[in-house]
């Protein structure tokens, strides 16, 4: 039986006249360091929020968000719906109540064509809840945490990469001990994560590294001793903040910017920093830290297409890509996988992604890789990725115990 609109109108204000008056009002906010969500619904009496993420036209995919929520039932439900294509759609969510610092896994969502649903049950105590595609990372977060190490440990110091074009600071940092006298060169080891806004899980798989390398481990002590490494948790600091996905945006996106001429700051600053270093025989390895394609389960890395590289460059890739593999055990577990990202790839760009410009501008023995750490599987988590940083780094320390210049 139909009821007239008036009817449904009157009865549906009655409502929320009636809840309005024990509890507060259901709001989701996106207004904040990294926020997004545009709102389509908001159902106060089932308890339901639908959002996709906010668009922001040329600055990337519409795939990020994470919203604020408040004035939920306790000790209830809530459903959070989320549209759009399948990088906006995870089959976990992340969420972390107000008072808590990690985030969370939800349930397994329940998808409806390009909708997914994610049900978060709400705790009496608490009155504010995040919601995010990932566990969130942004520029505050990159700042407090250079900050930090640089402030407790004598072998780190933070350092500025650069102002973006929309003047923001650009967090960076240097972990290495003091030389000792009889020291030789020292290797350089560059360490990037975010290129890509939206992949918020690489930043993790930094702070996981940085964490590491200034750790009381034996290994982390030699590797400080034996070489300097360099880590910037997030690349494109300004998508990160705006909250937008940041792949594919206009003119383009940073792992499309390693020309001659780049438009982003942080890749001009980052290559310079990489061709001083080069020029006295330092570098050795380049990582790039990204998340890959919703169906990809397991870690893997991209590398330069083997007819670019030298005998000795073919040598140590393959003496790396091993080296990884006895280290990223799991969670998420690199199992060996590897794939040449050259003309075939991207025939327009392939020449300006960043690990084949640094493969292409420095010393044969150099090693230059991206690592695609997998988001959508149950042990896509903060922890999870962090895991992967330090692992990653013990790698780095068991294939410095060779020479990469030693043919
Ligand atoms: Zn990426």
């Amino acid at each position: 039986m139909n009821h007239p609109y008036w009817i449904v109108k009157l009865v549906s204000s009655l409502l929320v006249f009636v809840t309005g008056t024990i509890q507060a009002e259901l709001t989701v906010d996106s207004d904040f360091e990294g926020g997004s969500g545009m709102v389509s619904e908001i159902d106060p009496e089932k308890q339901i929020i639908r959002i996709e993420p906010t668009d922001h036209p040329g600055k990337g995919w519409r795939c990020w968000w994470y919203v604020k929520i408040e004035g939920f039932q306790s000790d209830s439900k809530l459903t959070v719906n989320v549209g759009n294509a399948p990088w906006a759609t995870p089959d976990r969510a992340h969420f972390r109540f107000d008072d808590e610092k990690t985030w969370q896994h939800s349930e397994t969502g329940i998808r409806e064509e390009k909708q997914i649903s994610y049900t978060i049950p709400t705790i009496s105590r608490q009155k504010i809840l995040y919601v995010a595609w990932g566990p969130p990372f942004v520029p505050s977060d990159a700042e407090k945490l250079v900050n930090a190490v640089s402030q407790q440990h004598e072998n780190a110091t933070a350092f500025e990469l650069c102002k973006t074009r929309e003047g923001r600071s650009t967090p960076a940092l240097l972990i290495s001990a003091p030389k000792s006298p009889d020291m030789k060169a020292r290797d350089v080891i560059w360490i990037q994560a975010r290129q890509h806004a939206w992949e918020s899980g690489s930043s993790w798989v930094a702070k996981g590294a940085i964490d590491w390398l200034v750790s009381d481990d034996s290994k982390a002590t030699k590797l400080r001793k034996r070489a300097e490494i360099i880590v910037v948790p997030i690349m494109d600091i300004d998508n990160v903040a705006r909250g937008a996905g940041g792949k594919s945006q206009k003119p383009q996106d940073h792992n499309r910017d390693w020309s001659d001429k780049p438009h982003w700051n942080s890749v001009r600053a980052a290559q310079a920093q990489i061709l001083e270093a080069d020029q006295d025989g330092k570098l050795a390895l380049f990582i790039d830290l990204h998340n890959p394609g919703a169906n990809d389960r397991f870690p893997y890395f991209y590398t330069p297409p083997k007819e670019s590289l030298s005998p000795l460059g073919g040598k140590n890739l393959g003496r790396f890509l091993a080296d990884a593999k006895t280290e990223i055990t799991g969670p998420l577990k690199f199992t060996g996988r590897a794939v040449e990202s050259g003309a075939k790839y991207d025939p327009e760009a392939w020449t300006a992604i960043s690990k084949n410009w640094v493969s292409h501008h420095t010393t044969d023995h150099v090693v230059a890789v991206t690592l695609e750490t997998s988001w959508n599987t149950p042990s896509s988590t903060a922890e999870n990725y962090e895991t992967v940083g330090r692992q990653l780094m013990i790698a780095v320390e068991r294939y410095l115990r060779i020479d990469p210049r030693s043919k």
